[in-house]
């Protein structure tokens, strides 16, 4: 529950920021869509738009497929900011 009122706010970042085109190698903006599991994140709770969902969507399955994040992340592996060293 407590974690639920993080993504209180519903607006769209990608919006926010105006980007149109997500880079998969740009994981400093695909984060915003992305658990510290490195899970997408449903858009009930990011409040992204339907547009930008699609394309963080794919964006975060190429950078996969590319080995810039993980499919699985162990339990052991969870840490804190998983996105500490990304800029
Ligand atoms: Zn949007």
């Amino acid at each position: 529950m407590a974690e639920r009122r993080k993504f209180k706010k519903r607006f769209c970042k990608y919006c926010e920021l105006k980007i149109d085109i997500i880079d998969y190698k740009d994981l400093g903006v695909l984060k915003y869509s992305l658990s510290e599991r490195f899970k997408i994140m449903p858009r009930r709770l990011t409040g992204n738009c339907k547009r930008h969902q699609e394309l963080v969507t794919i964006a975060i399955k190429r950078a996969r497929q590319t080995a810039l994040i993980p499919y699985i992340v162990d339990r052991k592996n969870v840490v804190e900011n998983p996105f500490e060293n990304v800029r």
